[in-house]
């Protein structure tokens, strides 16, 4: 089958690899009908994120059942899926307290080996062990655009906007404009904010963030912290939504909000280090959330939310493309000329 294979830092590739097959008796293999290419996949691109070289690429997919095992209780061939990027037994302790991103048995989609072995759904074929636990059904009449998002960035923006905490009449600051944070913008209006900056440095993210209700802040042309506190009488933002995951913007993002404030950080801080600013956070009486995640617990309800209209995931996709291209969407989506891809194989 073709997929999309890691080569080294800087290089992806499509190939012919073997076709997967389900092993386990709670695998389902799924033949992708729509996958997207996620900042996740850039981290492994610039070499931040581990991956060995041949493994495919590729947590982002929806797609129909072909093949079940013999425990599988919740799918059968020719069902229309959508999967969480990481897999969850939902039965262990930490699965048990709702916390599937903390599974003793879990693993990510398109990561390679250092985060399970899985496959990838930048691929004609992707097998998705623990399915009962890992994927959710597609409502009738929704199309795949719609539904690819709640396996990862959709869910990853609500959560992000849900551990803000924003009470109705709030101002929210989200920090970068991509995927995630445009999402994370979209989400947030279910909150009720009066209102919800976004900052980023690319104009054409910050058109769609104002589209989805966001007053647009370029960072290259404004100092971002100076221009919320001037539009909230000097106080700051009530919380703030990291989606960048660099020092710069979680620098930003704890900079933005008023004493007694919260930080909900969900970018994947892979190459930041550095000094933890506690006298800060103790003084302003800060509240720091950060984490992947938890998609599964979210799937459902955004699946919902979506049906019922309430949430248009799709207006972020840019570029439609095919798998072939793969390796060109990889160069656009990195340049930021691109602001969503997903792939068909
Ligand atoms: P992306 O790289 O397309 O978007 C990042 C955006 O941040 C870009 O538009 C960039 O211009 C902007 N930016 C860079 N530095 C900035 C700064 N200092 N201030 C403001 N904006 C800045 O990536 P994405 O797909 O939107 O993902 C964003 C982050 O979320 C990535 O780190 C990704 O790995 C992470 N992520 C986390 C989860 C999770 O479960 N927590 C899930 C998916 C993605
Ligand atoms: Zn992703």
């Amino acid at each position: 089958m073709k997929a999309l294979t890691f080569q080294g830092e800087g290089d992806v590739k499509v190939m012919d690899v073997p076709k997967p097959s389900i092993a386990g008796s709670r695998d389902v293999l799924v033949r992708v009908t729509l996958g997207a290419v996620c900042g996740s996949d850039l981290h492994i691109l610039h070499g931040h994120t581990p991956m060995n070289p041949g493994a495919v690429l590729g947590h982002e997919f929806v797609g129909v059942v072909d093949d079940v095992g013999p425990e599988v209780a919740r799918f059968k061939p020719g069902d229309r899926v959508v999967s969480s990027f990481f897999t969850a037994c939902g039965h262990c302790a930490l699965c048990r307290k709702g916390w599937f991103n903390q599974c003793v048995d879990k693993g990510t989609f398109g990561h390679g080996e250092y985060f399970g072995g899985l496959g990838g759904g930048q691929a004609e074929y992707v097998v998705v062990p623990n399915a009962d636990s890992t994927m959710e059904p597609i409502p009738d009449g929704m199309d795949d655009e719609q539904a690819i998002f709640v396996g990862d960035i959709l869910s990853t923006g609500f959560f992000g906007a849900e551990r803000a905490e924003i009470r109705p009449g709030d101002v929210v600051a989200v920090v970068g404009a991509g995927p995630v944070g445009l999402l994370a913008t979209m989400s947030a209006q279910l909150f009720g904010p009066a209102r919800t900056f976004v900052i980023d440095m690319v104009d054409s993210r910050l058109e769609i963030a104002q589209e989805l209700g966001g007053i647009p802040i370029n960072a290259k042309q404004t100092h971002p912290v100076e221009a919320i506190e001037r539009a909230t009488g000097g106080i700051g933002a009530d919380s703030s939504i990291e989606c960048v995951g660099l020092l710069s913007a979680v620098d930003t993002a704890i900079h933005a909000v008023r004493g007694g404030g919260t930080i909900s950080m969900v970018g994947v801080p892979s190459a930041v280090g550095g000094e933890f600013p506690y006298m800060r956070m103790w003084l302003k009486s800060l509240t720091f959330r950060a984490g992947w995640c938890n998609v599964q617990k979210y799937m459902r309800p955004l699946l919902d939310l979506i049906a019922a209209g309430r949430l248009h995931p799709e207006k972020i996709i840019s570029h439609r493309m095919k798998l072939d291209d793969a390796e060109e969407a990889y160069r656009i989506f990195d340049a930021r000329e691109a602001t969503k891809i997903v792939l068909s194989p």
